[in-house]
Parts: structure tokens; sequence; C-alpha cells
């Protein structure tokens, strides 16, 4: 099969190197110059575990392509997918801009039948959008050439991107026509041999359900996160409140970790588009907005913890471990850790920080504001505190002795709840958690 990917970021270019994997010919296509020729020489613009020997595997295959051109790479293509970027607009509605672009330009260029399918998370009712488009395009140049259009959202998750999407829990496929079916049930065949899951439904459903998952998951959060504060107040702790009803097979223990709040590319922008999609046709998602509200709050709960136990923190020195939204991943999109760092520094603190992948992209983001450190005990060194954002693997361990010889004061807060309380106490560490007693 002959594909086409619009946008190679993390979507793309994950989904891109997984069909080709399972024989496809994908072209990935992104208007970054300087990402497609990186791609071109081997140099994947992403940390995603796995992800460079995949490309490198399929490259060499010679079944997997990079370039800038949509227009040259439409002859013969049975699907094209967009999985270029929906971000927020400033009244929280997702900005179509990207994908009304993509399908301009299949419009005006595509020689024969395709189908037209969105991977990117959009609202509801943007297949109708994106099928005018193309329909406009065609009319305009007088093509009378047949096309569908599908809608496919992805659910991998960063850092577990190629696992999630090799052997998915399930492919959600939005479609109209049977042409379209039986063509996403090709292309999916191999990823599901044995159990195929693939669910089809219409496409507005398919939209929805993207946003509806998104904002199921981004509610267990907030809701564990309020339970937590409420723990906090009433001296219960919410790790044991987390194993009894996590235990219960109705609830499930996943996503049920209370911390900093969550951050990342998706979960943020979709509530917030759900939420004003829901504006839209004059109905308030109370829920929805209530989710947002809590984790809104929850990006100051470290800040304020820090406030309460040093005092004052102009010219004291923060060490912040972990600054990508979670562990895995490169990503520091609408992650916590920065927003603690714009707090500490506004503050007048200094701040030294460390992330086992996410340095590079921090520094285009804070540049020399900051001091970036090359190891985790390195950060540490003469720091009044330590602030532990993003529960990396390596954090898990740390050596306290060496910690505590390398620090200058001995107060760890712990956004993640990951060290136990008397380890630390008997190094010496003071130990701030999130819903359980300090
Ligand atoms: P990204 O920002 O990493 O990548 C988007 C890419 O699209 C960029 O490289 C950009 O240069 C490119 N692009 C923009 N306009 C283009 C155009 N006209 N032609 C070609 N390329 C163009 O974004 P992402 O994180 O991969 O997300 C893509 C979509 O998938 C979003 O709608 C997102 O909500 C959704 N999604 C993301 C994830 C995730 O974990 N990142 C998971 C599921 C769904």
């Amino acid at each position: 099969m002959k594909i086409t990917i619009v946008g190679t970021g993390y979507v793309g270019l994950v989904s891109g190197a997984s069909f080709a994997e399972m024989g496809a010919e994908v072209t990935c296509v992104d208007i970054d110059r300087t990402k497609i020729e990186n791609l071109c020489n081997g140099l994947i613009p992403i940390y995603e575990p796995g992800l460079d020997d995949l490309v490198a595997k399929n490259v060499a295959a010679g079944r997997l392509r990079f370039t800038t051109s949509l227009r040259d790479n439409l002859d013969g293509v049975e699907m094209v997918f967009t999985a270029v970027g929906t971000p927020p607009k400033t009244d929280g509605g997702a900005d179509l801009r990207y994908v009304e672009q993509v399908a301009r330009e299949v419009g005006e260029y595509m020689t024969g039948y395709l189908v037209f399918v969105t991977k990117s998370t959009v609202p509801v009712g943007t297949w109708r959008k994106v099928k005018e488009i193309i329909a406009d395009q065609l009319d305009r140049r007088g093509a009378k050439i047949g096309f569908d259009v599908a809608s496919n959202p992805e659910f991998l998750k960063e850092g577990a991107a190629i696992k999630d999407f090799m052997s998915p829990d399930r492919v959600v496929v939005g479609v109209e026509s049977t042409r379209a079916r039986e063509l996403m049930e090709k292309l999916y065949k191999p990823f599901l041999l044995n159990n195929f899951r693939v669910i089809f439904m219409d496409v507005s459903s398919a939209e929805m359900t993207k946003y509806a998952a998104n904002a199921m998951l981004a509610t267990r959060i907030s809701f564990m996160n309020d339970i937590a504060n409420l723990c906090e107040l009433v001296g219960a702790d919410v790790e044991m409140v987390r194993r009894g009803i996590g235990s219960d097979n109705r609830i499930g223990m996943k996503f049920l970790y209370p911390g900093v709040g969550y951050g990342g590319s998706c979960f943020p922008k979709d509530v917030r588009a759900l939420a004003s999609t829901a504006r839209e046709y004059g109905y308030r998602m109370r829920v929805i907005e209530a989710v947002e509200e809590v984790n809104n709050a929850l990006k100051s709960v470290l800040f304020n913890k820090i406030a309460q136990e040093l005092g004052n923190v102009r010219g004291r020195t923060v060490a912040v471990w972990g600054l990508a939204f979670k562990p895995e991943t490169d990503d520091i999109r609408e992650a916590p850790a920065l927003v603690l760092v714009e707090q500490l520094l506004e503050a007048g603190a200094e701040v030294t920080v460390y992330d086992p992948v996410a340095m590079n992209e921090v520094r285009k983001q804070l540049g020399e504001r900051v001091a970036y450190a090359c190891d985790m005990y390195a950060a540490a060194q003469g720091a009044d505190a330590l602030c532990v954002v993003t529960e990396w693997k390596e954090f898990r361990l740390p050596d306290w002795d060496a910690l505590k010889a390398a620090m200058r004061g001995h107060v760890i807060f712990d956004g993640r709840n990951i060290y136990d309380r008397e380890e630390l106490a008997s190094y010496g560490f003071i130990h701030h958690r999130i819903g359980r007693s300090s």
C-alpha cells in the first residue's frame, strides 16, 4: 500500500515508521525543511525509545522516505494521513489552519481516488469542513476525482509510542463508505492479525472518541488531585486511598496518581477544546471545566509548598529534577516543571535544572535564565531545596549520602510521591509530598 503522511512530528513519524514496518510504502511530508533534512541524514528530531532504529531500518529497506513536497507525493497514493498539529487558539478552541491547509493542497494536486484520513485530533464536524475544502479545490480545476474522508484518531502515548502503535488496545476508525472501510481494514490488519480490534463507526463519533478519551483520563487525574488536596487538610494519606479505590476493578489503578497536574501537548489543549466545542453548541460541560480549573490550581502546588517551607525564596537556590511533561519523552509542551521554574524565577530564586533528555528543548525556551546541570547530583550542588517534578527512573533511587553532601539545605519537594518518608528522614531530609503529611 502506498500512503502519504503529512506532518512528521510525534504522531506522524511514529505512524509512518510503524506503517512502513508492516510493509506499507510510506512518504512522510513536513513543511519544516530542517526537520526533513535531518531525517534524510538519519537524525531523529524527537526522543522516543526505539524510534531511531525503526526509522533507520525502514529507510534502509526503501519503505520510508521524507520530503517537504506534498504535491509530488500524491500520485498513486491510496491514503493521505494528516498528522499536523492542532494547537489551541486563545479562546481554547482547536486551531485547524494546518489541517485545512493540507486538505486544500490535497484537493489541488491529487490525481486519483484517495482517502483523506485525519489522524490529528480535531473537533467534531471537522470532517465536513475538510470534505468541502477538497471538493471545492477539485471543482476549481474541473477535476472529476472521487475521494473519501475518514477519521483515525491516534491514542499513542509519548514514551511508549511504538509499542502503543504496533499493538494498540484498539484502533478507532470513522468512515462514510465501504471503500474507505476496506482500505483502512487492509492497512491495520497486520497490526491486529490475531485479535482484530478496529472499531468502525461514523466519522463524527470517531472524532468525538478521541476527546472523550483524553477528557476521561484528565478527569481521573484532576479528581485524584482534588482528593489529594483534601487528604492533606484532613490528615489522610492519598497513597492509601489510591490503592484502596484502584483495587476496585470498576475503577482500576491507571491514571490515579496525584501529583503536580497533567501537562503535555494533548490533555490541556484537548480538555479546553472539548469545553469550547460544547460552548459553541450552547452547552456547558461543567465536569470538564472543573477538571481544568483543578489542574490550573495545581500548577502552583510545589511553589506554594516551597514558599511555605523556605519563606522568601529570593536569592535561594532551588534544584529541579525532571522537566519533560512526563518520563521517556523530551516533550515540554505545557510541562508543569516549566511553570514551577517561572514561578521560582519570578520570586527571585536561582534555579538549576536537570532532565535526562529534555535539556535542549528547555534551553530553547528558557535560555540562560536558569543553570543547566550535567547530571542530577550536579543540579543539587549548593541547592537549598530540591524539587522532583518528572518521575524519571534514574531519580527513584538516589545516593542519599551524595545528595546530602551536595545540597546546602535538606528539603525535598517530591511532586510525584516517589520517595519513602522514613528513608528520607533517616538521612536527615525534610520530605514534602502531595496529598500525604510531611
Ligand atoms: P507535532 O507538533 O510534533 O508535529 C506536527 C508537525 O506538522 C510539525 O513537524 C509541523 O512542522 C508539521 N506541519 C504543520 N503544518 C504542516 C503542513 N501544512 N504540511 C506539512 N507539515 C506540516 O505534533 P504531534 O504531537 O505529532 O501532534 C499532531 C496531532 O496529533 C495533534 O492534533 C495532536 O493533538 C495529535 N496527537 C498527538 C499525540 C502526542 O502524543 N503527541 C497523541 C495523539 C494525538
